[in-house]
């Protein structure tokens, strides 16, 4: 078992622990199996000693993260929310779907420090990274509510930012029933981050690229970043993830009423990506403030251009938009269950 696998609880903190009482070192390993399993707490954990148990209880936290709230949607979505030791609070959300699949969506850092304009998590204030044992808590948190087989890096922050947790809590999740095909971690395209995934990455982690203008001059005004790390830099970068690995890129649109809508900006989108490399997700607008969503019909032809031009595409289907849980919504604030 790889050292990724021992974050539940706070690795450092159990290892200590552990070594400090002459524990043997497959203790840790035996601590995160349970956890990965969706044990509730060390009580369940029927392999380990007694007095080691017990001692764990009162020395080692399970979790790193305190529960402050759930919230359920009327569409089965369930969002939590937590607080860190340091009182930073951090979202995560279980999307469940018809078919059955059981997706967690889990937050790299607590608010962004980037300033989409039509994402809430950017206008909360930026706390910081989190630890891989923080990722993986969320995930672990939703896998106790039920078996989960699907993870998006999709949460609050930008996982680029923070590529050594992220990656380390990715490479933990096949564990939790998450194989790395099923794992996906989005970007603004923030390059320094980026290109690491590229070069370093081994397994088969997919790659989601929130573009949402077919302009440098458009993106700059949505997403400041784009002034720093211009389009067809972060797109190259893309371009040679699909050579390495084969996968195609997601890529994120959301749709802005008379914004980034119209059926021009779909075609010039079309002329900017690959479709051997690209597909893209329609993300109908959760508001935030600022912005009109595309009307249903807007949204449609802008599809049905992108398919005039051979560019696969979906819609993405809207979850948990009533209790604040749906994409660019997570800001921290309470639910309505
Ligand atoms: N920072 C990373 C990870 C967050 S992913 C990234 O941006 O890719 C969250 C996704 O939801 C992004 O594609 C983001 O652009 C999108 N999003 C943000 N605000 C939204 C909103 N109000 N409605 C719909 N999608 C939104």
């Amino acid at each position: 078992m790889s050292n990724a696998t021992l974050a539940n609880v706070d690795r450092a903190l159990l290892q200590q622990h552990l070594s400090e009482r002459c524990e043997p070192a497959y203790r840790a390993g035996q601590v995160w199996e349970w956890a990965a399993r969706g044990a509730t707490g060390y009580e369940q954990m029927t392999n380990l000693p007694d007095a080691l148990r017990r001692r764990l209880e009162q020395e080692v936290p399970f979790s790193t993260l305190e529960l402050v709230e759930e919230a359920r949607s009327s569409d089965g979505t369930v969002k939590a929310l937590f607080r860190t030791h340091d009182g930073h609070p951090v979202e995560a959300v279980l999307m469940r779907y018809r078919d059955g699949r059981r997706s967690v969506c889990v937050s790299s850092q607590s608010g962004c420090p980037l300033t989409c304009t039509f994402c809430a998590t950017g206008q909360m204030r930026f706390g910081r990274n989190l630890t891989s044992s923080e990722i993986l808590d969320q995930a672990l948190h939703l896998r106790r509510i039920e078996p989960v087989d699907h993870a998006v890096f999709m949460g609050m922050g930008e996982p680029m930012v923070n590529l050594d947790s992220v990656l380390e809590a990715a490479r933990a999740l096949p564990d939790v029933g998450i194989t790395w095909r099923r794992t996906t971690i989005s970007t603004v395209g923030w390059l320094p981050g980026l290109r690491r995934f590229v070069d370093e990455v081994e397994e088969p982690i997919r790659l989601a690229f929130s573009l949402h203008a077919p302009t440098d001059e458009l993106r700059s005004e949505l997403m400041p970043v784009n002034d720093r790390y211009p389009l067809d830099e972060v797109l190259a970068e893309c371009m040679r993830y699909f050579a390495l690995r084969r996968r195609k890129v997601f890529v994120e649109y959301v749709m802005l009423r008379g914004v980034n809508d119209r059926v021009e900006q779909a075609r010039a989108l079309a002329d900017l990506l690959d479709p051997k490399v690209f597909k893209v997700n329609l993300i109908p607008y959760n508001p935030t403030g600022i912005y009109d969503g595309s009307t249903s019909k807007a949204i449609a032809a802008f599809k049905a251009a992108l398919d005039r031009a051979r560019l696969p595409s979906t819609v993405r289907l809207t979850r948990g938009r009533d209790i604040q849980a749906a994409c660019g919504q997570l800001a921290a604030r309470p639910g309505r269950s």
